[in-house]
């Protein structure tokens, strides 16, 4: 299964793009015939994780606690210590994140815009050749290649991943991988990025010089589709094409994007998940908007109608069709309101009792609501001290969830 940043029903709505070419029109025609095919497959019924289950023993008693997980006691289990109501704990001393320093062992690989026809006759990636040629690996110095230079914007995007990961949350981005790959120039004029879920690595396309720039550029995509990777070796959890359960998934990758970004660029009110990625004929200001979903994008087709993205921001107006991204902006919403109620950095409070939430999912054969996750998170934040947890429960109530 493959995951990729924005869906078929996201991109229709560009269809009406005034400024759009015909070439540009028939091309995402494809890339929208090809998504489509990709979300009607058949999703898997559970997945082998690839995390080492002593390293989930490790995570200790907040999951005890939670009822989801049970870890088996071991004569190294850490031991539960009673903890005061409100007791704020420091981010070394959080019972489940790891600690130590990360080893990253990143590889950057060139696909080479490869392509294959398929039995219907279009062209599509061609996923033999991945990764492709491999041009960058770890403690390599960067790529002097004309028309590669991108191969060092994605190595170093991934550092400032792992840097967060490790500063933020004392937990290891290698933890289950032995290298973190990531291919670019995936396809030929593919304006999306993937974490394939059974090659197990990231792919970016090239964009479009019309619709988007070219999408490995992006710090948040790349965080986006590295996020899905990270927590994939990390936590117990059905990824989903679809419904509440893909919904969470999708906003888990966009929530820690967001995090990683605000932390980075030292701007704790940046809600943008692909700021400036649109080229500038259109007027969209990114993909998602966590702050106000449905603004993100907003033109005027030639009907005189104003479209803008799909994104919800609440639970109540989640119907039976509707599709994951506008669902996972319901759930990242509510992210963004508990963050504003902490009035601290996102990373600070909020974001430890949801990191923490995520990587405690044990429910590898069942689809997931909405108001389970926010139930777990609700027991977590109790960890968190009484602010995290009246924080955690405004946030979930301003988009119609009691915990
Ligand atoms: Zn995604």
């Amino acid at each position: 299964m493959s995951f990729p940043l924005i869906s078929s029903h996201d991109m229709r709505l560009w269809l009406q793009w005034p400024a759009l070419r015909d070439e540009d029109r028939e091309q995402l025609k494809a890339h929208i015939a090809a998504l489509e095919a990709l979300e009607l497959e058949p999703e898997e019924e559970s997945e082998e994780l690839v995390t080492p289950i002593e390293q989930r023993f490790a995570i200790g008693d907040i999951i005890a606690e939670s009822g989801l997980y049970t870890p088996p006691m071991t004569k190294d289990s850490p031991r539960k210590r009673e903890r005061s109501e409100g007791e704020e704990l420091s981010p070394s001393k959080r019972p489940n994140m790891r600690g130590g320093a990360t080893s990253l062992n990143r590889a950057i690989y060139d696909h080479g815009n490869a392509t294959i026809v398929d039995s219907n006759g279009k062209t599509i990636p061609d996923g033999t050749a991945l990764p492709g040629v491999l041009r960058r690996k770890e403690s390599e110095p960067p790529v002097s290649i004309v028309g590669h230079e991108i191969a060092n914007t994605l190595y170093d995007n991934i550092d400032i991943i792992a840097k967060f990961f490790h500063e933020a949350f004392s937990y290891d981005i290698m933890t289950g991988f032995s290298k973190i790959p990531a291919s670019y120039k995936y396809g030929k004029d593919v304006i999306n990025a993937y974490w394939l879920g059974d090659k197990d690595q990231a792919v970016f396309g090239d964009g479009s010089s019309t619709i988007y720039n070219c999408v490995t550029g992006d710090l948040s995509l790349v965080c986006h589709e590295i996020c899905h990777g990270i927590i994939r070796h990390r936590c117990d959890f059905t990824m989903s094409n679809s419904g509440e359960s893909g919904g969470l998934w999708e906003a888990f990758a966009d929530v820690l994007a967001i995090m990683i970004i605000q932390r980075h660029t030292k701007r704790k009110d940046f809600w943008l998940i692909c700021e400036h990625l649109f080229a500038p004929p259109t007027k969209a200001r990114g993909f998602r908007d966590l702050q106000a979903p449905g603004t993100a994008f907003n033109y005027v087709n030639d009907k005189g109608e104003t479209i803008t993205d799909a994104s919800l921001d609440h639970y109540s107006k989640i119907g039976s069709k509707s599709e994951k991204y506008p669902i996972s902006t319901v759930v990242s919403h509510a992210f963004y309101q508990s963050v504003c109620a902490s009035k601290r950095p996102s990373w600070e409070t909020v974001g430890p009792v949801w990191w923490e939430s995520i990587t405690t999912l044990n429910n590898s054969n069942k689809k997931m609501k909405i108001q389970e996750f926010a139930t777990l998170t609700a027991r977590m934040s109790a960890h968190g001290g009484a602010g995290a947890r009246m924080a955690i429960q405004l946030g979930w109530k301003k988009i119609g969830i009691n915990v």
